[in-house]
C-alpha cells in the first residue's frame, strides 16, 4: 500500500529509526518496508558477530574491523560510529542513488549516526524515537529475544538508559507499546513528510498547469 506514491522527479527522504536495543525498531521498520514499495532499508556495515537469525547481506553486511576501517578512512560511509563496543556504518553509494531516484531510504541507526546525518543532510531527514512503554518490558525482550548472550544483553540494558537521554532530538516520538499501532503511526508520520511542500518541488509545474486551465 502505498497512501503517497512517488512523484518520479521527488527526491527522496530520509527517514530514521533510533530506540534502544529491544524496543521494537527493527520490528516497526520490517513491516513498514513490507507494507510500501516506494521505501527501501539502508543495509549497514558492522564489525559485530552475525547472530544466528541474521543474514549476511540481508540484516547487515557483516565485515572485519580492517575493513570497516578501510571504507571509514576512504569516505565511504554516510556516517558511523561504535555502539556496545561494535563498529556500525552506513555505506554512503546507494544511499545517495536511492534518493536522487525519488526513494524514500529507512535508516536503523543510533543516535550517533541520526546526529552525523542531521549535520550532513539536514533538508531530507525525518528522526523518529521508538522508546519501550516500560523498563521492565524492554528487559524483557531482551531475555525473550534469547539471541544474544546474558553479560551482552546486561551491556544493552545498562546503555539504553543512556540512549534514551536523546530523544529530544527527533522529530516524532513513539512509545511502542503495541506493534500495530506504532506501525500504523509511523506509517502517517512517512506519509506526511512525503507531502510536505518543500518536499513536492514538482507541485510548481501541477499548479502552473491548473492555472493554465479554464
Ligand atoms: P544491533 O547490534 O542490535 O543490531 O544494533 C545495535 C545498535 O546499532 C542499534 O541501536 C542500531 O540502530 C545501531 N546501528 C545499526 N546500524 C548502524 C549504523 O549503520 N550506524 C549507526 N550509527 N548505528 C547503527
Amino acid at each position: 500500500m502505498s497512501l503517497a506514491g512517488n512523484s518520479p522527479s521527488r527526491r527522496g527522504l530520509m527517514l530514521v529509526l533510533s530506540s534502544p536495543s529491544g524496543a521494537g525498531k527493527s520490528t516497526i521498520a520490517r513491516h513498514l518496508m513490507a507494507e510500501d514499495k516506494d521505501i527501501v532499508l539502508s543495509v549497514s556495515v558492522t564489525t559485530r558477530a552475525r547472530r544466528p537469525s541474521e543474514i549476511d547481506g540481508v540484516h547487515y553486511h557483516f565485515i572485519d574491523q580492517p575493513t570497516f576501517n578501510k571504507l571509514r578512512d576512504r569516505g565511504e560511509l554516510l556516517e558511523w560510529a561504535e555502539v556496545h563496543g561494535n563498529c556500525y556504518g552506513t555505506p554512503r553509494a546507494p544511499v545517495e542513488e536511492w534518493l536522487t531516484s525519488g526513494k524514500d531510504v529507512l535508516f536503523d541507526i543510533d543516535w550517533q549516526g541520526a546526529d552525523q546525518v542531521a549535520k550532513a543532510m539536514p533538508e531530507d531527514l525525518v528522526r523518529i524515537f521508538v522508546l519501550p512503554p516500560t523498563m521492565a518490558e524492554l528487559a524483557s525482550r531482551l531475555v525473550r529475544r534469547a539471541e544474544d548472550a546474558p553479560d551482552v544483553i546486561a551491556k544493552r540494558l545498562a546503555n539504553a538508559r543512556a540512549e534514551i537521554q536523546h530523544w529530544r532530538d527527533y522529530d516524532y516520538v513513539l512509545i511502542n507499546k503495541d506493534l500495530q499501532t506504532s506501525l500504523e503511526k509511523a506509517q502517517a508520520i512517512l506519509y506526511a513528510e512525503r507531502m510536505r511542500r518543500a518536499r513536492t518541488t514538482w507541485l510548481e509545474g501541477f499548479v502552473d498547469d491548473l492555472l493554465q486551465q479554464a
